[in-house]
């Protein structure tokens, strides 16, 4: 039997142009070539199943051997193994339509899984790193003859009798100049344990006639001995194939650590296993995060049956889970994935919405069993839940009942629980509900001193995500507004007709306004005049909230209407309290001196205990304050 033929591909030099293409990306001709051969075991071990092959399966496994003296890697198995005629109806007949339409499409493919996986050429990719591939092969079926196949990179091709004496098959790799560093066994040690670190059957990874030194002969040249070795490279059962409930805490904590060594243990995990209508398996442990809140993406690692894909989950994992760990795997993402397919797949955005549920079920259960310990992870876990109950509408219909709000006195409640708290005392005539909040405690803390006088609650909004989920929680709760503690005075801050009585007339309220005006002289800052209680501050100063966030919106590049507010210049509300015995006093000053001074301090002082005054304005006041004392 010798048979010379032409690999079914209409142009001459199709194999340049995968090898040139492909090179950036070439260290996945393992992955291919390995998980043919698993495909092969497992075929067998089906065909076994099904009564269809009644020999010996014997000890199935692949084999990976790196010859470094001959250049070669050769990937074997004992598998179903391939009959010439099957040799050349799978491997001589490249599963695409055309040149033509090969030469078309690899133009726009963005990197060598696209085309492998577009084109069928799994098998092809081998000649990104060798120059005569040779496949040795023996059929399982009864009376098969073992064949030969050896192609040398060009179109042509040879299939004679084979060597082989045992069922399965040896793909042998004679590997090119350019691709030397495949032939090293830490290369090759860390492109198995990428990609083949799970997979379901044995993989031994076999280094022959390595030269290694040994010392020196008695002439002190240096001496080498040949050695050889072997080991399993994989674990075939990882955790995501078995069940729950064969799984203990401690094997999930060991699985993390496998994974990413040297991280803290993990707050608490998901076990996905769903087989309708699509198939999924995998573990998704929460991290600790850091506190500064260095995100570490693509830490999930994608599987299509127990075969490394990619860390790259960007699409099927939604964004806000990108700071996950760990694995899924699922057959119904193709082993070679491209973006764009990706993104039209719908079984892509089943599994995110699948994945979206589970995280929301688990962390509701967490809340409900012990709530305690809910709460103390949550200032690591708040950060996801707040930007999934923003981004995902389906995951903010559960979130609702076990996100946490947090106030100044430490205290948390879920949503309910908050509005039953604040009700009563911060419902305002009008109706609408108002939460109070501050984003820094200190230094707005004589704002939230004044609305704790009044019996208003502050919660505190301080981490990264807060300004939005402030926005996003006025939008979702019913005739609730926010207003951040400094938007007002406290006794403004909620509308109510309790403001105690204005006790100066019009011409003495006009002169307050007006020496006010003069002392301070500052466009951005508007003078009005309130009545509040006689305890509150003689002169407090305030931003809008609404103009205060519009400001913020477009700090952080908000685009259409918000560069008009960024380009407005900041505007405060002096409000002079004018029941307070100071302004009184200052009504009744006779010098005009001194009333200016005593206005100009009493506003420096309401700057003071906000941080707001700053330089040469700080230098002067004080000095005044040197003289008034
Ligand atoms: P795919 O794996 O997507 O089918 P490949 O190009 O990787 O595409 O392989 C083409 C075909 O060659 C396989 O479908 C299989 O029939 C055959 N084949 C490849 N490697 C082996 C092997 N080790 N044992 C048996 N058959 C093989
Ligand atoms: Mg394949």
């Amino acid at each position: 039997m010798q048979e010379k033929g032409t690999i079914s591909i209409h142009t001459e030099n199709i194999f340049p142009i995968i090898k040139k293409f492909l090179y950036s990306d070439n260290e996945i001709f393992l992955r291919e070539l390995v998980s043919n051969a698993v495909d092969a075991t497992q075929k067998i071990k089906r065909l076994a199943s099904l009564g269809q092959y009644n020999g010996e399966l014997g000890n199935l496994q692949v084999e990976v051997a790196l010859d470094i003296d001959n250049k070669t890697i050769t990937i074997s198995d004992n598998g179903l193994g391939m009959t010439a005629d099957e040799i050349k109806k799978y491997i001589n007949q490249i599963a695409f339509s055309g040149a033509t339409e090969f030469v078309e499409k690899f133009k726009e493919a963005k990197d060598a899984n696209e085309i492998i996986g577009r084109f069928g050429l799994g098998f092809y990719s081998a000649f990104m790193v060798a120059n005569i591939v040779e496949i040795n092969t023996l059929s399982y079926q009864d009376g098969s003859e073992p064949a030969h196949w050896t192609c040398d990179g060009s179109t042509s091709f040879e299939i004679n009798e084979g060597t082989r004496t045992t069922r399965g098959t040896d793909i042998i790799l004679h590997i090119n100049d350019e691709s030397e560093e495949f032939l090293s066994r830490p290369r090759l040690q860390e492109i198995l344990d990428k990609y083949a670190k799970f997979l379901p059957v044995p993989i031994k990874f076999g280094v022959t006639d390595e030269q290694e030194p040994d010392g020196e002969d008695e002439e002190g040249k240096p001496k080498y001995k040949s050695v050889e070795v072997d080991n399993i490279i994989n674990d075939t059962n990882p955790i995501w194939t078995k069940s729950p409930n064969e799984l203990k805490d401690e094997d999930y904590l060991n699985f993390y650590k496998e994974l990413y060594p040297y991280s803290e243990d993990p707050l608490f995990w998901i076990h996905l296993n769903v087989d309708y209508p699509f198939n999924l398996t995998g573990v998704l442990y929460f991290p600790k995060l850091k506190n500064d809140y260095e995100f570490q993406r693509n830490k999930i690692k994608l599987y299509s049956r127990q075969v490394f894909i990619t860390d790259e989950v960007k699409d099927i994992v939604p964004e806000f889970l990108m700071l996950l760990h760990g694995v899924i795997d699922s057959p119904d993402i193709p082993l070679n994935v491209s973006r764009s397919f990706l993104q039209a797949d719908s079984n892509v955005k089943k599994i995110n919405s699948y994945i979206t549920k589970k995280v929301a079920d688990k962390l509701a259960d967490l809340f409900k069993a012990d709530r305690k310990a809910y709460e103390d992870k949550w200032s690591d876990i708040g950060l996801f839940v707040k930007y999934g109950f923003l981004s995902d509408d389906k995951f903010y219909e559960k979130a609702k009942d076990f996100v946490l709000l947090t106030n100044t006195a430490k205290e948390t409640f879920t949503l309910n629980e908050y509005k039953e708290k604040v009700e009563p005392a911060q419902t305002g005539n009008d109706g609408q509900l108002v939460y109070i909040y501050t984003n820094d405690p200190d230094k707005q803390d004589a704002f939230i001193q004044s609305a704790n006088r009044k019996g208003y609650d502050v919660l505190l909004m301080n981490s990264p995500i807060d300004n939005h989920f402030v926005s996003h929680l006025e939008q979702k709760l019913e005739k609730t507004s926010m207003k951040r503690v400094d938007a007002d005075v406290a006794d403004k801050l909620i509308k109510k007709d309790d403001a105690p009585a204005h006790i100066l007339n019009d011409e003495q309220s006009a002169s307050v306004k007006t020496i006010f005006d003069s002392a301070i002289n500052k466009p951005a800052f508007k003078v009005e005049l309130e009545s509040l209680s006689p305890e509150e501050l003689p002169v407090t100063v305030t931003m809008d909230e609404f103009m205060r966030r519009m400001k913020e919106m477009a700090a952080m590049g908000g685009g259409g209407g918000m560069s008009f507010y960024g380009q407005m210049p900041d505007n405060y509300k002096v409000v002079v309290n004018a029941n307070h015995k100071l302004i009184t006093r200052i009504l009744g000053e006779e010098n005009a001196d001194t009333q200016a001074q005593l206005a100009k301090q009493a506003f420096d002082l309401a700057l003071l205990s906000q941080g707001l005054l700053t330089g040469a304005d700080l230098t002067e006041f004080v000095n005044r304050s040197v003289n008034l004392i």
